[in-house]
């Protein structure tokens, strides 16, 4: 009989959690997850890195730390070419604190109002993490290309999905279904290779939180 894997997703963004447990159940793990929203007294960290991978990485080990348990966290959002990247690393905050999801894919709208179709594309990115308390870390990333639709379609997933049209897409990622959703998803590609990835550790050798922080910083993610 395969093991469960008992672990904590750290995210207190209900949407998403649900997405990465769906993400990795999909994988053949057989997860027995609960959420930090289980853990009231345990804050989210300050998102202070300066990438996805350095802020997924912050989260998980916060998450590991305060819980004892293994934790998987991702750190994700939109870049919009025209928008020199924006909002990026911000998406989560791009319309200032207690803003809907609504006001912060209206304000992308509006920026790019005057901006041609040929010239909208923009892109979803996900790092993954995992750490666990004895102090193995592991990253991966996900990207999903697309480009920024003229108004907002669909009402499936969270954040922006209802104004990004995936490449080769006629609907918006809003009007995807959960699994078409997590097939192309920034979120699925990125999670998939974590899941990848601790096989392999498994076989060989696991990386440190501090290694694996070397080794991005080499790779300059
Ligand atoms: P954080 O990773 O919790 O800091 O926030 C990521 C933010 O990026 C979310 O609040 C959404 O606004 C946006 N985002 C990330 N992934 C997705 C997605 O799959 N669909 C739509 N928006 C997303």
């Amino acid at each position: 009989m395969r093991q469960r894997i008992r672990l904590v997703v750290a995210s207190h963004n209900r949407a998403k959690a649900a997405e990465i447990e769906r993400i990795l159940r999909d994988e053949g793990l057989e997860l027995d997850a609960v959420s930090l929203a289980d853990f009231p007294d345990v804050a989210p960290p300050p998102e202070i890195g300066q990438t996805f991978a350095e802020n997924a990485m912050l989260k998980a080990e916060g998450a590991a730390a305060a819980t004892g348990l293994p934790a998987v966290a991702d750190d994700s959002g939109l870049e919009v070419d025209a928008l020199d990247g924006e909002p990026g690393i911000l998406s989560a905050r791009y319309a200032g604190e207690g803003a809907s999801d609504q006001d912060r894919y209206q304000k992308v709208l509006k920026l790019l109002r005057d901006v041609p179709g040929h010239e909208r594309a923009a892109r979803f990115r996900c790092a993954a993490a995992y750490a666990d308390p004895d102090g193995t870390a592991l990253l991966a990333e996900g990207t999903c290309e697309g480009h920024t639709a003229r108004e907002p379609r669909g009402t499936s997933g969270f954040g922006y999905d209802p104004i990004f049209l995936p490449e080769g897409e006629t609907r918006t990622m809003a009007q995807l279904t959960p699994s078409e959703k997590h097939a192309i998803s920034h979120r699925g590609r990125a999670f998939r290779e974590l899941a990848a990835a601790s096989g392999a550790a498994g076989e060989g050798e696991r990386l440190t939180p501090l290694r694996a922080r070397a080794i991005l910083a080499m790779v300059g993610a």
